[in-house]
């Protein structure tokens, strides 16, 4: 019991993903979809570059349309890496779009691994990087156009996804995801004693 949520632990092909054990109708297919991910990452040669991240999956339950999803790195607690996300986004989002939000996500941690201080301290550069690898994958995908030019647009906007992290959030988006931050570090802190990060 976390959080006064029982979460499933389920290693898929090596991927560990923690999937609130009583899922709402709407989430019902997160399970299912998290197989067809890790199958289309495996099929397009991807699954081992999440596997070198090694960081765990926990699906935090969300409205339908909650959009979160937040890498705890190192940076913040010095500990494993943990990738927090809406099951909105894992139950409603296309398998092609969750497989490449995971490359994303992976990327981050390399990035702690491997790029400087200064580097670290720059989060358009952190988000540009990352996003060249999505797209990188998604540019193996066919039929996916859609969301290479959205990521291209969302990195043209005058005000990065990210500001909010930095100078407090101004709109609806930006309050949800502030506040989904601070669920998923409470969230974090339940679950340390029970992972060994
Ligand atoms: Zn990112």
């Amino acid at each position: 019991m976390l959080a006064s949520i029982s979460y499933n632990i389920r290693d898929i092909e090596g991927l560990v993903f923690l999937i609130p054990s009583r899922l709402r109708r709407f989430e019902r297919p997160v399970e299912n979809n998290l197989r067809k991910v890790v199958a289309l990452l495996k099929e397009k040669g991807w699954r081992e570059y999440i596997l070198m991240a090694d960081f765990p999956t926990v699906v935090v339950s969300s409205p339908p349309k909650g959009n979160f999803g937040l890498l705890f790195g190192r940076e913040i607690d010095r500990c494993r890496r943990v990738f927090f996300v809406d099951s909105g986004l894992m139950a409603k989002q296309p398998v092609a779009w969750i497989a490449s939000a995971l490359v994303h996500e992976a990327t981050h941690v390399f990035q702690q691994n491997y790029f400087s201080h200064e580097e670290m301290e720059n989060r358009k550069k952190k988000e540009v990087d990352a996003c060249g690898e999505q797209l990188r994958f998604l540019g193996r995908l066919g039929g996916v156009r859609w969301y290479m030019r959205e990521i291209r647009r969302m990195l043209k906007k005058s005000r990065g996804w990210w500001e909010y992290l930095d100078n407090g959030p101004t709109t609806k988006q930006e309050r949800y995801w502030a506040k989904r931050r601070l669920l998923c570090e409470r969230i974090h802190d339940d679950l340390t004693p029970h992972i060994s990060f």
